[in-house]
This record gives structure tokens, sequence and C-alpha cells, in this order.
């Protein structure tokens, strides 16, 4: 375990902290943890119980993530730690996620793998940067910020790109750290709602810290791509794809926006996958708010994929499943549309 950043004693007397990476800003007494269950409080000293507690280590195409805007066909290592700030009801990654509630003993027996080891290996695979996801990655903030800054000082990690693939639940505190440290190249934020009951109900957070959070990273010009999970009964209403489509298109049309099919999972093995039919309208919807890359994901919807060029829609990165396909061509480090020239808004 390691000291936690971003926290206060709030109580001399009782040794209560407040802790700020996430918005929950839970209130801890002494001897007790936060709602993500993996930093204590000891004394007045919040600890982190994650550190260097790696779990699922994989090699992914950055498709994956989904990031389609980033370094198309780059690999990135990938891995989480136990815990998370939400509990959703769908979670696909819940063995891991919710491991601490399942199985408190968990992480006692776990190894803890040092930041240089995950240097190493990335450097020995060769990898074009280090994904921080399946679990919410603000809550082993500490342990992702030692990876990025010590990749920064060894030659040959230095370029690696960083990426958070997170529910946007981050602290203010936080990304200004990730602001001034320069510390993340591209964040992907599930935007699971837009409404605040069904946030709570189905995650136990709050709708608002993430829209502020979008924003945030918004004005941070942190590149930046949107996720939205379509759960039939839950958030497949026109109302619902419409809110989300004006939300972003007032920052910015070319955000791309990734509609993704539910499979039953966790504590939803009830409710059936997402129609087909949902998840074209979800996209009909989304266009027609001016946004300028939508895509469906988890399914096999022809083109539903692919980028095309929103000056005259020439097919500009082909996609199926992970392999993709690259016809744009690079001038001066920009992504051109090879029929109309039109510069794309694809970081290369
Ligand atoms: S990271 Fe969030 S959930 Fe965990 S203790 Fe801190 S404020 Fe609470």
């Amino acid at each position: 375990m390691k000291e936690a950043i971003l926290y206060e004693v709030i109580d001399d007397n009782t040794k209560e902290v407040e802790c700020k990476l996430c918005s929950h800003y839970c209130k801890i007494k002494n001897n007790y943890g936060g709602i993500c269950r993996v930093r204590f409080n000891h004394n007045g000293v919040l600890y982190s119980y994650t550190y260097g507690k790696v779990d699922g280590v994989a090699i992914d195409p950055i498709e994956k993530k989904p990031f389609y805007h980033f370094k198309p066909k780059s690999r990135v290592l990938s891995f989480g730690t136990p815990g998370c700030n939400f509990k959703c009801a769908n979670c696909q990654n819940s063995y891991l996620s919710q491991s601490i509630k399942l199985k408190p003993d968990h992480l006692l027996v776990q190894e803890t793998i040092p930041p240089e080891e995950i240097v190493r290996l990335a450097e020995k695979y060769d990898v074009d940067g280090i994904s921080y996801t399946y679990s919410e990655p603000t809550i082993f903030f500490e342990y992702a910020r030692d990876i990025i800054l010590k990749c920064k000082e060894n030659p040959g990690t230095r370029n690696l790109v960083h990426l958070f693939v997170s529910n946007g639940y981050f602290s203010k505190e936080m990304l200004q750290i990730v602001v001034e440290e320069q510390l993340l190249d591209a964040i992907n934020i599930d935007l699971k709602f837009i409404d605040d009951q069904k946030y709570l109900k189905i995650t136990g957070g709050h709708l608002k810290p993430v829209l502020d959070s979008i924003e945030r990273v918004f004005s941070a010009n942190i590149h930046m791509e949107i996720i939205n999970l379509v759960i039939p009964g839950e958030n497949d209403t026109d109302e619902s794809f419409s809110k989300i489509s004006e939300f972003i298109a007032n920052l910015s049309k070319d955000i791309p926006l990734h509609f993704s099919r539910f499979y039953p999972q966790y504590k939803m093995t009830t409710k059936t996958p997402t129609p087909y039919s949902t998840l074209i309208r979800a996209k009909e919807i989304a266009e027609s708010y001016g946004l300028n890359f939508v895509y469906i994901g988890n399914t096999d919807i022809p083109n539903a994929e692919n980028t095309y060029c929103p000056n005259c829609k020439f097919l500009v990165v082909e996609r199926e499943r992970y392999l993709t396909n690259v016809n744009y061509f690079v001038e001066n480090g920009k992504a051109k549309c090879p029929k109309c020239l039109e510069t794309l808004p694809i970081v290369v």
C-alpha cells in the first residue's frame, strides 16, 4: 500500500480525512475506507491499497478501448487494478471492479508490481502506449502517475502515449495534476446516462460531475472520445440519445461518440442485448445534431465503425472489429482526406 495523494485531515482530534481524488469526495473516519473500498484511513493518513495490484495485463489494439481518432492501429499495454468508485449493475468487469466487495482478502494475497516493471514490459513488447482501463483508473491514480513519470525518465519509453478509459468521475483536483504534469494524452469517458436518478440508481454516482469532467477535459485540450452503452429499458429512448448528442455537439461536433451494444452482465442478466434498430436510431439522432463521427460498437452492423470524411464522405478509416485500414494521408503531422484534402480531426 502507498500513501494517497489529494486528501486532507479535516479533524485533528478524530483523524477524519477527506479524499479529493474523485467526485464522491468521501469523508473517511479513522480506520474506515472510502466508497471505492480501496483507500483507507489509518490515523489520519490515507492509503491506496491497490498500488501495484495489477490485473488483466494484455496488449490490445487502441480501437478496442475504444479510441478511433487517436493514433489508429496503435498497440497499447492494458491493465487495471481491483476496485471501483462506481457499482454499476451492468459492469462488464465486475470480477475486477467489485472484487474487493466480493472477496475482501483479495488485495492481501495479490502480488505488488512496481511501476518499473510495467515500464519494462512496455519497452519489451514495444507497444505504442499504455491504457489504464478495465476498472476505473482514477482510484489507482498514484500508481498510474508513477508509471507515466517513470516512462518519461526512460529513453526507451519516453514517447509512449498514456490513455485513461474512465467513468469520468475524477475530481477537478486530479485533472489539474494531469494537466500540470502533462500525464495523459487521451481520455475515453463513459457517459452512462443523461438522467441523474438513473446514474445514482445504477452506478452510485451523479450525472453532473461526469458532465463537468467532459467539459474540463475538452477545455484542457486533451483528446477525448465519449462512449454510451445503450441498455434496453434504461437509456434507450430518443430523448436520452438527443440529450447526449446535444450536450456533446455544444462542445464540438468533432468529438467521437460511440454507442455500444449491451450484453447481459453481472446484475443485469435478465435483460436482452440491445436491438440493432435501437443503435441505428441512436446514431441517426446523434447525426441529426450535427455530430460528424458517430459509431456503433459491439455489433457486426455494416460500416458502423468506419470513419467518413465529413466534407466529401470518402471512406478514410475502415474498421471491422479490431482490424483497421487507414486510407487518409499525413501531411505536416495532420491526417488529410485523399479525395478532398480536408484536414481530419484524427491524432496521427
Ligand atoms: S477515490 Fe473517490 S470513492 Fe475512493 S475514497 Fe477517494 S473520494 Fe472516495
